[in-house]
């Protein structure tokens, strides 16, 4: 099997797609892959270009708090990655062929890591890796079985901090979910509890 540092190598001198042209750094992912707990989010923005980090702005330190909160958890405890690993210009929404382009990478970090709990942050990862149309707001609020675990989608955090409200509420319950999902041993996931 391909290991991290080798996807990471290879995504470190990609050119499938016209995000190579524009990057500073690829943001491949980081933190603990061995957790049991992946978020995937939808690309790097400005500050995680310059880091080559995912989640090191203003959503990312959101997204930290609502983690350290809700599950008791920090950097060290899970991993992070994205759709798409490079920086998308002017922070544009990415385009069909780049997410599909990248997909190989994304692929590579789930079988590498094989995590028991992916949450999924805003449309692009869920739609993604649930391959469906629906929409965050559709999908949130239940779990998915994926592969050997579970797929818990919730809200993007900078979509969370913009909006307020019911949302944070309804992120956190996500958190929740996925926290108590985290916590069941590997065999006592049984199918009354995949929802
Ligand atoms: N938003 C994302 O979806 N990913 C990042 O890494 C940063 C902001």
């Amino acid at each position: 099997m391909t290991s991290l540092v080798e996807w990471a190598e290879q995504a470190g001198v990609c050119t499938r797609c016209e995000l190579a042209e524009h990057r500073t750094n690829v943001v491949f992912g980081m933190g603990n892959p061995m957790g049991g707990l992946m978020f995937v989010g939808e690309a790097p923005g400005a500050q995680e270009d310059q880091e080559g980090l995912p989640f090191v702005g203003r959503s990312g330190r959101y997204l930290d708090q609502l983690v350290a909160e809700e599950m008791g958890l920090g950097r060290d405890d899970f991993y992070v990655a994205n759709t798409v690993k490079c920086r998308p210009p002017a922070n544009r929404d990415p385009r069909p062929e780049e997410t599909q382009a990248c997909r190989r990478f994304l692929d590579g970090q789930l079988e590498v890591i094989n995590p028991r709990v992916i949450v999924t942050l805003g449309n692009f990862a869920a739609r993604l890796l649930l391959a469906t149309d629906l929409g965050i707001t559709k999908l949130r609020g239940r779990s998915y079985p994926f592969r050997t675990g579970y797929v818990v989608p919730t809200f993007h955090p900078a979509a969370v901090m913009r909006s307020g409200g019911e949302m944070v509420a309804q992120m956190r319950a996500d958190l929740v979910r996925a926290k108590a999902l985290l916590a069941l041993p590997a065999a006592s996931l049984t199918p009354s509890e995949r929802s």
